[in-house]
């Protein structure tokens, strides 16, 4: 399976969540949700008017996802393990 997020293949053991339309890695689907980092730290256009800020271009789609992630799990403290 191909992520529809990140274009990057679903391999074994990892988490990931199937929908009508295809399957997203677990952080791929948080990350739309949640939004960017730039979105959560209220970096973006949606709390600044003309801010270019989003995913950083340097890394890849998955890896923004990781980081956005990973940064509503500190945020939030809440982890889908628990
Ligand atoms: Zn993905």
């Amino acid at each position: 399976m191909i992520c529809l997020w990140c274009d990057e293949p679903i391999l074994p053991g990892e988490r990931f969540v199937d929908c009508l339309s295809g399957a997203t890695h677990q952080e791929c689907m948080l990350r739309q949700v949640v939004g960017s980092v730039a979105h959560q730290m209220k970096l973006c256009n949606c709390f600044i008017a003309g801010s270019k800020a989003g995913d950083p271009d340097t890394v890849t789609r998955r890896e923004a996802a990781r980081v956005a992630a990973d940064l509503w799990f500190r945020f939030t403290q809440f982890h889908l393990d628990d």
